[in-house]
């Protein structure tokens, strides 16, 4: 293919936002679908559904070393967490819990708290890495007699930081508190052990799985109050009547590449060598969480001053999609919680640009993107400060 055709291809560098469809994940989808059948019927067409979606469990069962009634299937991370956050959530041994400790960084679906009333959730802080203060939260699990559900995320959606879940999880195991891990973003790219929690969220759209299928996994013995009462699916854990085709794709795209810790390597050499290419045509850019340990395809960058909603048009423009670091929904872009937790300046954050890519062709990945930012937004950039006042030139 000529250097000017592979120049107009489009880059997908928002492998955090959804993963490109895993082709045997669609393959399986449609096939679930095409056959048909509800779960729960007794008929052979009904028995033929609940088999796929029994596979499927034990397949995340086994994975993460949880009896098969420990997977519970959900419409995604967003309702997996929120299952999980519920006051009356306990492991065995301790209490139900009365109270929620989540981290400033959290995604959404979990600052909200879950079932969780305001005036028993505390927010514990992080360092300026985006790595949550262990000590603030030993202070927090001490202050309050009554038995807490603590939710810290495995790795965060805008750095990549991950999380340092094995001393969370001693604090939790000292002070007789249930730990819930938001592992939408680590799942598949840290090694599964690593997700050393009571109760783990996760998602099929971020590994190459269809949308709108998650589940949660809990250890042996944990007891989740249901969100969605019904029928009694899901063991009478969430009513409703599984998604099996979603199921299906979920199952299947635990056989790809994204869904296998071990094929990130080089990615994140990639990634590293992207970063410090970055500094020899921004050399004032800002790379957050650096020093944190983090997931290997993620690069939240900040190049100057520019809004990133206008970034993020002249980088579509380009061919080339990435996120900004704050949350988007509805197409419009909020300030960022977690860099304002990390102590990030308005300024800086609402320009921060947000890149995260597949196991593989990353390199190539990478380069388009720099060669944009070369294009677009230097330019942007010089043409801004040669202004007075905030004009950014478009
Ligand atoms: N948690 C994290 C860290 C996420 O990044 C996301 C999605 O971006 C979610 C939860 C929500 O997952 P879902 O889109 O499956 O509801």
């Amino acid at each position: 293919m000529g250097g000017a055709e592979a120049q107009s291809e489009r880059v997908y560098l928002d492998w955090n936002a959804t993963a490109p469809l895993w082709p045997a994940a669609r393959d399986a989808a449609v096939a679930a679908l095409a056959a048909g059948g509800n779960p729960s019927s007794v008929h052979a067409e009904g028995r033929s559904a609940r088999a796929t979606v029994e596979k499927a469990r034990r397949a995340l069962a086994e994975i993460f070393g949880v009896p098969a009634d420990g997977v519970t299937f959900t419409s995604g991370g967003t309702e997996a967490n929120m299952t999980a956050l519920s006051p009356g959530v306990r492991r065995p041994g301790t209490e139900p819990a009365e109270r929620l400790i989540v981290s400033a960084v959290e995604h959404a679906a979990v600052r909200a708290g879950g079932r969780f009333s305001p005036a028993d959730i505390t927010i514990v802080g992080v360092s300026a890495d985006g790595l949550i203060d262990c000590d603030a939260l030993a202070h927090a699990l001490g202050e309050d007699e009554r038995p807490a559900l603590v939710s810290v995320m495995a790795a965060n959606n805008e750095t990549g930081a991950v999380q340092p879940l094995r001393d969370v999880l001693a604090l939790c195991e000292e002070h007789r508190a249930t730990l819930h891990t938001d592992a939408v973003q680590a799942f598949g790219r840290i090694a599964h052990g690593d997700l050393c929690a009571h109760l783990i969220s996760i998602s099929a759209h971020k590994i190459g799985g269809p949308l709108g299928a998650g589940a949660l996994i809990r250890r042996a013995g944990v007891v989740v109050p249901p969100l969605i009462t019904g029928g009694g699916q899901e063991r009478g854990v969430r009513g409703g009547t599984e998604n099996v085709a979603a199921i299906a794709g979920f199952a299947a795209a635990l056989g790809a590449p994204a869904a296998d810790p071990s094929a990130w390597q080089h990615t994140r050499s990639a990634r590293d060598n992207f970063e410090a290419d970055l500094f020899n045509v921004v050399p004032d850019a800002r790379i957050f969480s650096q020093d944190a340990p983090r997931l290997p395809n993620t690069s939240l960058i900040s190049v100057g001053s520019i809004p990133a909603e206008i970034s993020l048009i002249g980088l579509d423009m380009e061919g080339i999609a990435v996120s900004s670091g704050a949350a988007c929904s509805s197409g419009s872009v909020a300030s960022s919680h977690v860099l304002a937790a990390m102590g990030v300046m308005d300024d800086v954050a609402g320009a921060a640009l947000r890149v995260s890519v597949g196991p593989e062709g990353a390199d190539v990945a990478f380069e388009r993107f720099l060669r944009a930012i070369s294009k677009v937004i230097v330019p942007m950039k010089e043409r801004s400060i040669s202004r007075t006042g905030p004009t950014y030139g478009l």
